[in-house]
């Protein structure tokens, strides 16, 4: 039935699993993608939105490198958000509302266009693992399928046990069967794993709801898009609505508190802590009397909605009883209750930089097998982690990105080398690069890399190149070119800033406060050049963004470089810790597990102090 041999076996079809296949097969590698059901390839498990604070970053991220994320989410968007746009750009932070059925029939067309992509349905029940080295997996039809590589994309499945109220039962998610033999076989070879909880909301008719009371909460009047490609901007948006608990509302609740998994001590494990349930909430945040719901459609054409701030696992009753208490919801129908669900882990210190496990050869993982929470975190471990399969079999230097480089580079390092013991997601706040990591500037950091490993098109990086030309030129337009006083004088007096006396280059009125792009296309010579030079909105905003952070770019870049010199201070395989006496011993301990590759990873490691650091250096000097 199969190939004598793939070179890489990606298991699961989720987020991880249908970035690994794509840039595998998309780097040259014979790829079978095998999973539980096919009709849920791309499945999106929780809310129907892509993106946000610091993962619509990532979402950019992977499109830049030549992933499919940020093209599947374009094509199935129904609403399009630039969150944070009050902030600063390194905070800007894209988002799209999707529709959840045309996001999975994106993926898997997609993928059955992408060569070398061959499918097959069910379950993974273990790997084949010879001299410690993984060569293929078991079906539970007890078929053998072998490859060179597996990479491992489980999600939410691994024993994976749901509750609803005093109700459990197996389950991956809500309607499809758990996954059984992984966590025991890994296990059995010497893996920890752990245990970790997540919830979802209930889905409720559309049909049944007041909308007239709620505060609607429209898309962005001139969308924009995650893809640098040539996806469509969306010219339609549906939107979404606001509505509020109250105390009504929690003290119906309340009644249901006793039948609560999470208050009963059924779940046992944590669950993700800036997404907690509804009774979570009102337990934790008792003296406020009201939490903000979110009503977000499902999809272009389906009535079904979804109901953001709701996440429940209180029985079926009790969140019926109470949804009916909210504005605009006193008539509600439900599709399907919310629920809770409980699955294995494994700790990701037990992986390299590349997402490769340290026990086993050419066994990978990647996304919430992982312990991290969100697709757009799956998604970009799927994407590394199908990038190092297909490298390390062709006997290729690993693809590791740096925590200055993306914030994927932040993700896998923090992963790898603090671990986590809850469900982990990314914000803004885990980089300390930000100003660096923008998700504008995402194709300038990534394309390139992209492009040097096989992965990212020609036509791609063409594209970047313009940009970045084009951007670039503009910049050394402003800081040529001088201003004429008396156009602008009343410009400056509108903002509110100083006027001036004399011409000046136009670099230094424009890296004011409150002068922006909009101020600067008033002027004559900046309109003849921006149409002299076709320069798009695109250009704009990547030249002002330039002009007005270029002293913190230059300063984080600055800091960044320093960093860099301890990244390539390297500590060399099997380093023996226990032959230094002077460090913690905490340090030495922690040092052993993780087996950092440069001091500067050594330095991330809690429990690893800066004298601890210091005493490595005077060792390896030596
Ligand atoms: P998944 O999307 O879970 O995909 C796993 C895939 O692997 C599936 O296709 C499955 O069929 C397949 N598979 C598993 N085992 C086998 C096997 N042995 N053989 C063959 N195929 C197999 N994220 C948030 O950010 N916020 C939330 O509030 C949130 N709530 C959630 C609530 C619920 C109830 C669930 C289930 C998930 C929630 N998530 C949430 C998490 C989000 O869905 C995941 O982070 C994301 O989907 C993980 O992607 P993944 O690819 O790792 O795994």
């Amino acid at each position: 039935m199969f190939e004598k041999e793939y070179d890489v076996i990606v298991v699961g079809g989720g987020h991880a699993g249908a970035e690994a296949a794509a840039a595998a097969a998309n780097m040259g590698s014979k790829t079978l993608l095998v999973t539980m059901n096919l009709q849920n390839i791309g499945q999106m498990s929780c809310n129907p939105a892509m993106g946000g604070i610091a993962k619509g970053q990532i979402v950019r991220e992977i499109d830049a490198l030549g992933g499919y994320s940020g093209i599947v989410s374009d094509r199935s968007a129904i609403q399009f958000k630039m969150l944070n746009k009050s902030k600063g750009p390194a905070m800007w932070s894209p988002r799209t509302q999707n529709d959840r059925m045309r996001f999975a029939e994106d993926w898997r067309l997609l993928l059955e266009q992408t060569p070398n992509v061959d499918f097959y349905q069910e379950m993974v029940s273990g790997l084949v693992v010879e001299s410690g080295k993984v060569t293929g997996v078991k079906t539970s039809l007890g078929l053998k399928i072998s490859a060179k590589s597996v990479v491992l994309t489980n999600g939410t499945f691994l024993n994976g046990l749901i509750h609803i109220g005093e109700k459990q039962f197996g389950g991956g998610r809500a309607g499809e069967s758990a996954a059984f033999g992984i966590t025991e076989q890994l296990v059995d070879l010497g893996f920890t794993s752990g245990r970790m909880k997540t919830g979802t909301p209930p889905r409720v008719d559309g049909r049944s709801l007041n909308y007239e009371v709620m505060i609607p909460q429209p898309g962005d009047a001139q969308p924009e898009k995650f893809s640098f490609l040539d996806t469509n901007r969306l010219t339609k948006q549906r939107d979404c609505h606001m509505t509020y608990t109250s105390p009504l509302v929690h003290d119906l609740l309340r009644e249901g508190f006793d039948r609560s998994p999470m208050f009963n001590g059924r779940i046992k494990s944590l669950g993700p802590r800036y997404c907690p349930s509804i009774e979570d909430k009102i337990n934790r945040f008792a003296d406020k009397d009201r939490h903000q719901l979110f009503v977000e459609p499902e999809g272009w054409n389906t009535v079904e909605v979804y109901v953001n701030g709701f996440s429940t696992s209180l029985p079926e009753d009790v969140q019926f009883k109470a949804l009916r208490s909210v504005v605009g919801f006193e008539n509600v129908k439900f599709f399907r209750p919310g629920y809770a669900i409980e699955y294995d882990y494994f700790p990701p210190t037990q992986l390299k930089h590349t997402l490769e496990t340290k026990l086993v050869d050419n066994l990978f993982f990647a996304g919430q097998i992982n312990g991290t929470t969100g697709y757009e975190e799956a998604a970009s471990q799927g994407l590394m982690a199908g990038i190092n399969a297909h490298l390390k079999i062709k006997e290729k230097e690993p693809f590791i990105l740096n925590r200055d480089e993306a914030y994927i580079g932040v993700l896998i390092d923090d992963l790898i080398t603090k671990g986590t013991e809850e469900p982990y997601r990314m914000f803004t706040s885990r980089a300390e690069y930000r100003t660096l990591l923008r998700q504008d500037n995402a194709d300038l950091r990534l394309t390139p890399r992209g492009y040097a490993i096989g992965l990212a098109s020609e036509k791609r990086l063409k594209k970047m190149e313009d940009k970045k030309e084009k951007s670039k030129a503009f910049v050394s337009f402003f800081k040529k070119t001088s201003f004429e006083v008396e156009e602008i004088n009343p410009i400056l007096e509108e903002v509110g800033s100083a006027v001036v006396k004399q011409s000046d280059k136009m670099f230094k009125v424009f890296s004011r406060p409150k002068m922006t792009m909009n101020h600067m296309l008033r002027l004559k010579e900046v309109q003849d050049y921006v149409a002299q030079n076709n320069l798009d909105a695109d250009i704009l905003e990547q030249a002002e963004i330039q002009v007005k952070y270029s002293g913190y770019i230059a300063k984080e870049k600055n800091n960044a470089d320093k960093l860099q010199r301890l990244e390539g201070i390297k500590i060399p395989a099997g380093f023996d810790y226990s032959k230094i006496n002077s460090i913690s011993f905490e340090a030495r301990e922690k040092l052993k597990e993780i087996q950092p590759v440069t001091i500067s990873q050594a330095s991330r490691i809690s429990g690893v102090s800066p004298s601890d650091i210091s005493v490595l250096l005077v060792h390896l000097g030596r």
